[in-house]
C-alpha cells in the first residue's frame, strides 16, 4: 500500500515538474521570440543608412551633351557617392560622409564648386559652403572665400572649432589657415571654360547696357540676372545629404555661385535654412537653383518645416517647395534629401539635375535629365 502511494506520489511530482519545465520553456520561448524581435527592430534602425548628392540644377538638355561628357559627369558622380556610401557602410557619421563626398566634387572641374567654380565679374572666383548635422542642429557656413582649397572643410572648422556659423572674406581664410587647412593660390581655382563662359555673359551683360539707354541702372541689373544665357551659367553647385546608421543626417553645399556676380554677392549656398539644413526628426536637404529665390523661401528649412508642422512626407513637402511655392515667385532649381527613414528625394524644376544616390543595399541610381 505504501509504495502504491510512494509511486503515485512520484508520478504527481513528475507531472508538476514536467508542467513547470513546458512552462519555463514557453516563457522562455515567448521571451526569446519577443527579444528576437526587439533586436531585429534596432538592428533595422542601425542598419538604415543612405546617401543622396547632386552636381547642380538647369537646362542640361541631352541634345547640348557628347556622350563622352556625360559620361565623364557620370563617372564622377559614382566616384564622389561611392566614397560618401563607403563611409556609412563602414559605420561612420554622415557628416564625414558629407564632407567627403563634397571634396571629390569640389576637386573637379567639372563642377561649379572648388576647382571648377565660376568667375565673378571682377575675373575672381569667389566660394560659398555649408554644412549642417541634424543630431544636434549645429551649423557652420563660408562665403566669398578665394584660396581655401575646399571650403566645404572650412565650413566644418566653423560649426566645430568655432562659437559662430559663418563667417566671409578675409577673416574665414584667417580662420582657414588657423585650423590647418590647404590654402591655394587663387589661380588654383581658374578653368578655361568657366573663364569663356565669363566672357559670354559679360558680352550680354554689354547688350543690356546698350539696351539701357534711359540711364536706369536697376533696369540694366534687371536685365543682367533675368538674362536666361546668365541665369543658366550659374549653375553645377554641389551638394549632398546622407543619414548614417546611427540615425544622424547632415547636409552640404559647396558653390562657386553665380557667373559675373557683382558687389560680393552671396547666394543660398551658405545660407543655413535655405541652401542646406538638416534636423534629426525630420531631414536633411541640399539646394540648387537661383539662389535669390532659394533665399527667399527658405527653401531647405521649409521643407523640413513642412514635415514637422504638417505631419506630410519628405516627397509631399519637396513637391510643393520646389513645383509651387518655388515656381510661384519665379524661383527654378530643386534640392536633394534624405529623410530620418532613409527615403530619398531628388526633386526639381529644370530641364535637368545631375544627382545620385545609393541606399543601404548598395543600389545606385544616377540622373542627369528629367524622367
Ligand atoms: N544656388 C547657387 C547660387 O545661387 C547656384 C547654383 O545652385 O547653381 O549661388
Amino acid at each position: 500500500m505504501k509504495s502504491v502511494f510512494k509511486l503515485f506520489f512520484s508520478l504527481i511530482v513528475f507531472v508538476f515538474l514536467c508542467c513547470c519545465t513546458t512552462n519555463t520553456q514557453k516563457n522562455t520561448e515567448e521571451k526569446m521570440t519577443i527579444d528576437e524581435n526587439v533586436k531585429t527592430e534596432n538592428e533595422k534602425i542601425k542598419d538604415n543608412f543612405g546617401i543622396v548628392i547632386h552636381g547642380g540644377a538647369g537646362t542640361i538638355l541631352k541634345k547640348n551633351m557628347t556622350p563622352e561628357k556625360e559620361a565623364e559627369y557620370k563617372a564622377k558622380l559614382e566616384e564622389a557617392i561611392k566614397t560618401g556610401h563607403k563611409i556609412l557602410a563602414d559605420g561612420g557619421n554622415s557628416l564625414d560622409a558629407v564632407e567627403a563626398t563634397i571634396k571629390i566634387l569640389e576637386g573637379s572641374p567639372l563642377f561649379n564648386a572648388g576647382k571648377g567654380a565660376v568667375f565673378t565679374a571682377d575675373e575672381k572666383n569667389e566660394l560659398d559652403a555649408s554644412i549642417m548635422s541634424g543630431a544636434d542642429k549645429t551649423a557652420g557656413a563660408v562665403a566669398g572665400v578665394t584660396t581655401v582649397k575646399h571650403p566645404i572643410s572650412l565650413a566644418r572648422q566653423v560649426m566645430q572649432n568655432s562659437p559662430h556659423v559663418m563667417m566671409a572674406g578675409k577673416g574665414a581664410e584667417e580662420f582657414a589657415k588657423k585650423q590647418g587647412l590647404e590654402l591655394v593660390s587663387p589661380d588654383y581655382f581658374y578653368t578655361q571654360h568657366r573663364f569663356d563662359a565669363l566672357q559670354k555673359v559679360k558680352a550680354k551683360d554689354s547688350e543690356a547696357v546698350e539696351l539701357d539707354h534711359d540711364g536706369d541702372s536697376t533696369k540694366k541689373d534687371k536685365a543682367n540676372f533675368y538674362d536666361p544665357t546668365i541665369k543658366d551659367s550659374k549653375f553645377g553647385t554641389v551638394g549632398c545629404a546622407a543619414l548614417d546608421k546611427n540615425g544622424n543626417l547632415a547636409a552640404g553645399t559647396s558653390t562657386g555661385g553665380m557667373t559675373n556676380k557683382k558687389y560680393g554677392r552671396v547666394g543660398d549656398s551658405p545660407i543655413i535654412g535655405a541652401g542646406t539644413y538638416a534636423n534629426n526628426a525630420t531631414c536633411a536637404v541640399s539646394s540648387t537653383g537661383w539662389g535669390e529665390f532659394f533665399i527667399r523661401n527658405m527653401v531647405a528649412y521649409d521643407i523640413s518645416a513642412m514635415m514637422e508642422y504638417k505631419n506630410i512626407s519628405l516627397a509631399e513637402a519637396a513637391k510643393e517647395v520646389i513645383q509651387n511655392k518655388l515656381t510661384a515667385l519665379g524661383g527654378d532649381g530643386g534640392i536633394i534629401a534624405i529623410d530620418k527613414d532613409g527615403n530619398v528625394v531628388m526633386e526639381f524644376n529644370t530641364a535637368g539635375m545631375y544627382r545620385a544616390t545609393m541606399n543601404k543595399n548598395g543600389e545606385l541610381y544616377i540622373g542627369i535629365y528629367e524622367e
